[in-house]
């Protein structure tokens, strides 16, 4: 993919702050952090997002969360942090290439992801596993 700006970074056509990298995996800071170390890490090969991932690169990408997650805690003593990837336009995915933001978070950061629930669903639950026949 010669115009994605994260598969740039991995050839180092486009600048990054590079965490960690290794075969298949290229962890570097967010260029617009919601909270400090915050962390994109992403396959070095080219996949769209969480629908077209193969299996290898997807479980590599999971050991590097994993692996930083901890190092962020033992390093910095970060002991909370929330992991987020978005799929889709709609999903609000804005860049197609898979990553994976870690972002440390601590009372008072001023950041808030919030879910608006609708409880009133599960009388649909039995109906949605009956359409999804797995
Ligand atoms: P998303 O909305 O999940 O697709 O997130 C895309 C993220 O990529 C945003 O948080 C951007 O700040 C970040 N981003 C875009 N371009 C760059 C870049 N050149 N270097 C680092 N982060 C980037
Ligand atoms: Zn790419």
């Amino acid at each position: 993919m010669s115009d994605c700006i994260f598969c740039k970074i991995v050839r180092g056509e486009a600048p990054s702050w590079k965490i960690l990298e290794n075969e298949f995996v290229y962890a570097f800071l967010d260029i617009n952090p919601v909270s400090q170390y915050h962390t994109l890490v992403i396959p070095k090969k080219h996949f769209e997002n969480i629908f077209d991932i193969d299996d290898k690169y997807i479980m590599e990408i999971s050991k590097v969360l994993r692996h930083l997650s901890q190092v962020y805690q033992q390093r910095l003593g970060i002991n909370n942090l929330q992991i987020v990837n978005s799929n889709g336009s709609e999903g609000q995915q804005d860049v197609f290439h898979l990553h994976f933001h870690i972002v440390p978070r601590s009372l008072g950061d001023g950041q808030n992801i919030q879910w608006r629930t609708h409880p009133e669903w599960r009388t649909q639950f039995d109906q949605w596993l009956e359409e999804l026949e797995l």
